[in-house]
């Protein structure tokens, strides 16, 4: 098979052929750390999408036949072929995304994880079984495969996030069409080229490109079993809305606001580097971002001023050239110019600019989409930035004299991806961790995010759906449990037949 993936435009993959579709229109790839355009995308619709949809239809009832360790041994061919392009993989995830080559690496590494996890599926799918559930009668669960699911990715994790869906969803016998970030889908093509490699037969993985009305054309297939999604929420919210009234199973994680609470005893050194990493991290491109952080009582005095200290010493920089730059650009432009409209909106309603990060210089890179961290303090619950998603590199302050009300004030918010406390009393730890409403909780952990063996449990309005991306969950979402009930009696020679 003819490699295509280098080439611009993206190529889509159908029944392991690859091939350019011709489309009216067409979106443009960007390294964000120089501003250039570096590939061009194929924005599909209905007709590639339903020659994808019919791929992966056709080959379904092979591949659901194939045995668990069978596909199990495609998995670990792949896990192979990804270690030896581990670091050409994390320098494509630099170039198109901007992140540091830590950060790249970083995600290629906890996808990986998923694919390992993925590898144990004969054991992840058996059943239970109970004798003598009546005389003589006895029970036991399979679980069998939807049929043709769909993953649609968002651009900020553009190895783990594809990973979190297609592996595990293969892995359990289904057939899968994979939708990148039309922003990065380079990391994409690559990853699949190598699933292909690895031997996985035609039809069984398909790539198509695009934007909502490709999206639409997938959740409206009646071929169409299983939908994950991952991205913002209100795109999350209606993917969820439209693919359940086509009768799909969809599991839709959307956006974050994340609250880190900072109390009086906890150690300063390292919460200050939970705090910074977590903020501005993948340059606050996370959706377990560190959003805002709650100083409590006395905690503002300690805190507050050696923060300021850390944050202003970052280094913004060229990722994809020098390996000194502690954070890189955004993704595009417009999502800067977004990201410090929510800035402004922020001073303007009253908060004050502690570090101001919205001019930044960047030698050798004057088109590049820099932002540089930014630190808002005596932020109020009444303002816009406290409830927004920035998804750049902004950390809030919020002060408050009592924990309780800190924690009433961080319910209040919608989102509900994840929550932390820097904190040295087991006690409060345990107070905050039962009370807080969110689905991932660290204790002085900055950044919570679960790996490959639980489930990625967002709450509220980060997520849509029952079953998470990941783990146990993930096997539930990508099969349906079937209960047998069984009873024998003897049969006389005459009546004995066979089916093959
Ligand atoms: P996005 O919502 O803009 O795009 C996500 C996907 O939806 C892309 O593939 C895009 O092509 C597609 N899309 C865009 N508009 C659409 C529309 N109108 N209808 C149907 N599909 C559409 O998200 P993004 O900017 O790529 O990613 C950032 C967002 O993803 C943030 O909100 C972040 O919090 C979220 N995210 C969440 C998680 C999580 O686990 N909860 C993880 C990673 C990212």
């Amino acid at each position: 098979m003819r490699s295509l993936a280098k080439l611009t435009p993206c190529p889509v993959l159908i029944d392991n052929e690859w091939s350019v579709p011709e489309t009216a229109a067409h979106s443009v790839v960007c390294n964000p750390s120089s501003g250039e355009t570096i590939a061009e995308v194929p924005m599909c619709g209905a007709v590639v999408v339903d020659a994808a949809v019919q791929a992966a239809h056709a080959a379904f009832p092979a591949w659901m036949e194939t045995p668990p360790i069978e596909r199990a041994r495609v998995l670990f061919r792949y896990k192979m072929l990804l270690e030896e392009n581990f670091e050409a993989l994390s320098e494509s995830v630099t170039r198109e995304h901007g992140k540091t080559m830590t950060e790249a690496r970083g995600d290629v590494r906890r996808g990986i994880e998923v694919v390992e996890y993925a590898c144990g599926i004969p054991e992840l799918l058996k059943g239970d079984s109970l004798e003598n559930i009546a005389p003589g009668i006895d029970c036991h669960t399979v679980r069998q495969p939807l049929g043709v699911c769909v993953g649609i990715c968002p651009y900020n994790f553009p190895v783990l996030v594809p990973m979190w869906m297609f592996p595990l969803a293969i892995a359990c016998g289904n057939t899968f069409i994979f939708k990148p970030s039309e922003k990065v889908p380079l990391t994409g093509i690559r990853l699949i080229e190598l699933l292909i490699d690895a031997g996985l037969p035609p039809g069984v993985m398909n790539i198509v490109h695009g934007g909502r009305e490709c999206v639409d054309a997938l959740l409206e297939h009646p071929l169409v079993r299983g939908v994950s999604f991952v991205g913002s929420s209100e795109i999350a919210k209606r993917i969820f809305e439209v693919g359940t009234k086509h009768g799909k199973r969809v599991q839709a994680a959307g956006g974050a606001k994340n609250f880190v609470f900072v109390m009086p005893d906890a150690h300063v050194e390292k919460t200050v580097d939970g705090l910074v990493d977590g903020a501005f991290g993948c340059a606050g491109q996370r959706c377990m971002a560190a959003s805002t952080a709650v100083v409590v009582g006395s905690a503002a005095e300690q805190f507050v001023g050696p923060l300021k200290d850390a944050v202003e010493s970052i280094q913004v920089g060229r990722t994809d050239r020098d390996p000194a730059a502690q954070m890189g650009a955004v993704i595009t432009r417009e999502h800067r110019e977004r990201v410090i409209g929510l800035v402004n909106e922020g001073v303007a309603s009253g908060a004050e600019l502690l570090v101001d990060g919205r001019e930044v210089n960047v030698p050798g890179a004057p088109d590049g989409f820099y932002m540089g961290p930014t630190v808002l303090d005596r932020v109020e619950d009444r303002m816009k930035i406290c409830h927004d998603e920035t998804f750049g590199p902004v950390l809030n302050v919020m002060r408050f004299e009592d924990f309780d009300d800190a924690v009433e004030t961080a319910n209040r918010q919608a989102y509900g991806n994840g929550a932390c406390i820097f904190t040295a009393s087991g006690k409060i730890a345990r107070e905050f961790s039962h009370r807080i409403q969110a689905g991932m909780v660290g204790i002085n952990v900055g950044v919570p995010a679960p790996l490959a063996y639980f489930p990625f449990s967002g709450w509220n309005y980060s997520f849509f759906g029952d079953l998470h991306v990941q783990g146990r969950e993930g096997v539930m979402f990508y099969t349906r449990e079937k209960v047998v009930t069984s009873r024998w009696h003897n049969v006389g020679e005459g009546e004995i037949w066979h089916t093959d």
